[in-house]
């Protein structure tokens, strides 16, 4: 029986079919929208969902920046995080990424709370997090390597967060709950693992807003069959509800990509193409003043609250 996987409804209201078109093995798969809440999710879990995360998968690799790059990245999370600093306030203008350390400041997080990161991958935010002062994170991930050096304030569980326990004052979904076979479960979990009072913050693609009206299945974010369910926001405000948490922001963080990945898969190119703009070919379709329009688009999207990505914090009742 269909179950929605956020507000938990048994009606469906349609069906989809989406192609996976990240690697472009173009192999089918049924999504169904829910009737209650529009989100979507695969009706189906493939019994080989590994087939769909190969060694180069991206958030499973741990790009070694060198020294330059680093410090840049360290000083734009600095201006992120405390509004201040010159030097990253320029980095972030020409060198774009997710403002992570923004919703670490919306959620009133300091430097010694017990944070967790579901879903971590190799620990990419943990590691600069841990380099710019944070001192007490852990990372699970099922995937992740096991000989991973432990430091002092930065550990890691290979595992889902069904193998962690404790108690945290933040617990972090960077795009990992659309990977989950059950978010309810997942949440009720987190609740269990967090102090009264304190965020679970959800980084995930939702559906309902613009790039999902207009590009349906060949929006890249659906991203089949890796992303199992994705929500709407009405669809993550029940199952807040549902699971002991109050919806009390959401903060739209779209980007560009949403235009041109999912142009892309209308043009039948896949992510990993050679003529993909993902590997800033010169061979892209984009002109260089389509790409502008692009990203001025997303930020328009992200002030109207229609943007395909969000950040959802969740406060424990
Ligand atoms: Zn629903």
């Amino acid at each position: 029986m269909y179950t929605c996987s956020f507000c938990q409804s048994n009606k469906p209201k349609q069906r989809f079919i989406a192609r996976e078109m990240m690697f472009g093995l173009r192999d089918e798969f049924n999504y169904v929208e829910c009737a209650n809440c529009n989100s979507l999710q695969i009706e189906e879990i493939p019994s080989n969902l590994e087939k769909y995360y190969p060694a180069n998968y991206l958030s499973l690799e741990l790009k070694h920046e060198n020294r330059v790059k680093n410090w840049l990245k360290l000083k734009r999370f600095d201006n992120s995080f405390t509004d201040k600093g010159f030097i990253g306030k320029i980095v972030k203008k020409i060198w774009w990424a997710p403002p992570i350390g923004h919703f670490l400041k919306i959620a009133n997080i300091k430097l010694e709370d017990v944070i967790l990161d579901v879903g971590s991958g190799e620990g990419e935010l943990l590691f600069l997090m841990h380099q710019y002062g944070f001192s007490n994170l852990t990372g699970v991930d099922p995937f992740i390597s096991t000989n991973k050096n432990p430091k002092r304030g930065l550990n890691f569980i290979k595992g889902s967060i069904k193998d962690v326990s404790g108690k945290y004052d933040l617990i972090m979904f960077n795009h990992s709950l659309e990977h989950v076979v059950d978010p309810k479960e997942v949440l009720l979990k987190a609740a269990t693992l967090l102090n009264n009072n304190k965020y679970v913050l959800i980084r995930i693609p939702i559906v309902g807003v613009y790039a999902w009206r207009t590009y349906g299945v060949n929006w890249v974010q659906l991203d089949a069959p890796r992303h199992l369910s994705l929500p709407t926001v009405k669809g993550i405000k029940e199952l807040a509800a549902l699971t002991g948490f109050s919806l009390d922001n959401v903060i739209y963080e779209s980007w560009d990509f949403q235009f041109w990945g999912s142009e892309q898969f209308q043009n039948d190119i896949p992510l990993h193409d050679k003529r993909s703009l993902w590997f800033k070919s010169k061979e892209s379709m984009f002109s260089k003043k389509q790409i502008k329009d692009f990203k001025m688009k997303a930020e328009q999207l992200n002030k109207n609250n229609d943007g395909d990505m969000a950040c959802f914090f969740l406060r424990k009742l």
